[in-house]
């Protein structure tokens, strides 16, 4: 049985990493439209590399939860036959374990020359005159993918969605596309789909079942049965 897993902030809110849409989310405290686009991060580097400054260094105090563990068990017994992807930017799934993790909205950790698209370790605090080791433009921004850009990944989600028997949402709202529209694809290819949120999100009229509750509670208890039968 090939299983694809998507997750989303929902999975790393036990581990204290704020997510966006819930009440006291990130965007209820600050606009999208600032910190989370091209045009925001055009008009003010300096605010939109500090907030990821700030989410950065919130990561690397975090630590995986009961739910990130609990996938990394699953991949590690199932190998290939799992496919994680996750809308997260944070590094708690690879902390807790699992390999590969798909990276649709790229990562915290992960500096993009804005010049020539090189690619390098994000240094814990990211300043807009830090130089491109490869052409020395000062231009750095957070390698992570905005509201208008084409997230990352996409070949290797859709063939994977393409094959899979199950497919499983953790902890993601249904409101950010393309990720919202997984589960239509992975239904049309024939695959049972199951959401394990907090609340209903905006998608889960397209899942055949979901249980509501906390991530670290469902995913490890949906682990269990998956690997026992
Ligand atoms: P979202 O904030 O829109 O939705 C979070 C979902 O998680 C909601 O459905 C909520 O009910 C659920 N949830 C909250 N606490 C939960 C818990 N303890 N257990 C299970 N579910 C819980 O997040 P999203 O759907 O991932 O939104 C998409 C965008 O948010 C993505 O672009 C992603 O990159 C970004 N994001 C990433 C992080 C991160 O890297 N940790 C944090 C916030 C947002």
């Amino acid at each position: 049985m090939q299983i694809v897993i998507l997750t989303g902030a929902g999975i790393s809110a036990e581990s204290g990493l704020d997510t966006f849409r819930d009440a006291g989310g990130l965007w209820a405290r600050y606009d999208l439209a600032d910190l989370a686009t091209p045009e925001g991060f055009a008009r003010d580097p300096s605010l939109v590399l500090d907030f990821y400054n700030h989410r950065r260094r919130a990561a690397r105090k975090a630590t995986p939860n009961p739910a990130h563990a609990a996938l990394a068990r699953l991949q590690k017994q199932k190998g290939e036959r799992v496919t994680l992807v996750t809308q997260n930017i944070d590094d708690l799934h690879e902390r807790a374990g699992s390999d590969p993790v798909i990276h649709m909205h790229g990562s915290l950790f992960g500096a993009l020359c804005g010049a020539c698209r090189t690619r390098w370790p994000a240094a814990p605090v990211m300043r807009p005159a830090d130089t491109c080791p490869a052409c020395g433009a000062e231009s750095p921004r957070p390698d992570v993918v905005w509201f208008g850009e084409m997230p990352c990944h996409m070949d290797r989600i859709m063939s994977a969605l393409a094959q899979c028997d199950l497919f499983v949402a953790v902890g993601t709202s249904g409101a950010v596309f393309p990720a919202a529209g997984f589960v239509d694809l992975a239904r049309d290819s024939g695959a049972k789909t199951l959401e394990l949120n907090l609340e209903p999100g905006d998608r889960t009229g397209a899942f055949d079942t979901g249980r509501e509750g906390p991530a670290s509670v469902l995913v490890p208890a949906w682990v269990d049965k998956v690997l026992s039968v």
